[in-house]
């Protein structure tokens, strides 16, 4: 049946217009920001334009969307207007998602600017008690980060102490960015099972949703956060074809989010179509 591959299309023009975009490049699944990735305000949704996605969705046999919060949003501020503004945006994004149900909500779990991990950890889980609810019928995704600052979710146990504290909801799971934890300091290039293997001990695969499948600019640890187009990085084409072809990962959505052009995209993901066994 193949993979659900695709990139991180321009919101502009609304949900049909994206969609179209996405088949333009031979994507069947895509991510787009919500809002404006600085934050702010979001243009107000039509619903027949959301009802015109999901008939093209259903059309072209896509997977699941992976929409992505601002790079704004900090739940763990140690500013509270800022934690206030992260948290409405938060609230109203859930809402929004709702008129494509059932499809994927990806955030960066927060910077906890100095306050340390655990003080971050504990604002994080509140602040997603409150959206994060029984009936929502959006996945809510913490995305595993490199470690750039004071990011949160640098390590599989802080993402899996902030779900402890939930409960584990049905409501909340995983996206893994292979930039991410690559520069992280997991070696997904000589260990993948080795890095799996400790993904499900601490987090569970079963909550693992969805994948970013990025290149990476740095080495192992870097810490630094700066993706390359697939195979001209340190992660290398020979280790993402096995993360596309991995039993765990296989049928997940893989969302591009490398430094490529439209036509640079349309490449990598029939490059990466030519890889599924
Ligand atoms: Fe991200
Ligand atoms: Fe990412
Ligand atoms: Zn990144």
């Amino acid at each position: 049946m193949g993979i659900y591959i695709g990139n991180h299309v321009s919101s502009s023009g609304g949900f049909v217009a994206m969609g179209k975009r996405a088949l333009a490049v031979g994507g069947n699944t895509f991510a787009f920001f919500t809002r404006n990735p600085r934050g702010g305000s979001a243009a107000a949704i039509d619903p027949e334009d959301a009802k015109g996605l999901i008939a093209l969705m259903k059309e072209h046999n896509f997977g699941k969307l992976v929409a992505h919060a601002p790079y704004t949003m900090n739940l763990c501020s140690d500013k509270e207007d800022i934690r206030t503004f992260a948290r409405n945006m938060l609230a109203d994004d859930i809402k929004r998602m709702e008129y494509i149900p059932g499809n994927y909500y990806n955030l960066h779990p927060g910077s906890h600017v100095g306050q340390g991990e655990e003080a971050a950890i504990t604002l994080i889980a509140d602040a997603l008690k409150e959206v994060a609810v029984p009936g929502i019928s959006t996945t809510v995704l913490l995305e595993t980060m490199a470690g750039k600052g004071s990011e949160v979710g640098k390590t599989f146990e802080e993402l899996a102490q902030i779900m402890d504290i939930l409960g584990n909801p049905k409501e909340i799971g995983v996206c893994l960015d292979t930039c991410h934890v690559w520069d992280g300091g997991y070696d997904i290039v000589n260990d993948l099972d080795g890095v799996l293997k400790r993904f499900d001990d601490v987090i569970g695969l079963e909550r693992l949703f969805a994948v970013h499948i990025n290149d990476s600019k740095n080495v192992l640890a870097a810490h630094k956060d700066r993706h390359e187009k697939i195979g001209d990085g340190n992660i290398g084409a020979e280790a993402l074809k096995r993360i596309v072809n991995h039993p765990a990962l296989k049928d997940k959505p893989f969302i591009l989010e490398t430094p490529c052009d439209d036509e640079g995209y349309k490449r990598e993901i029939s490059l990466i179509r030519g890889w599924v066994k």
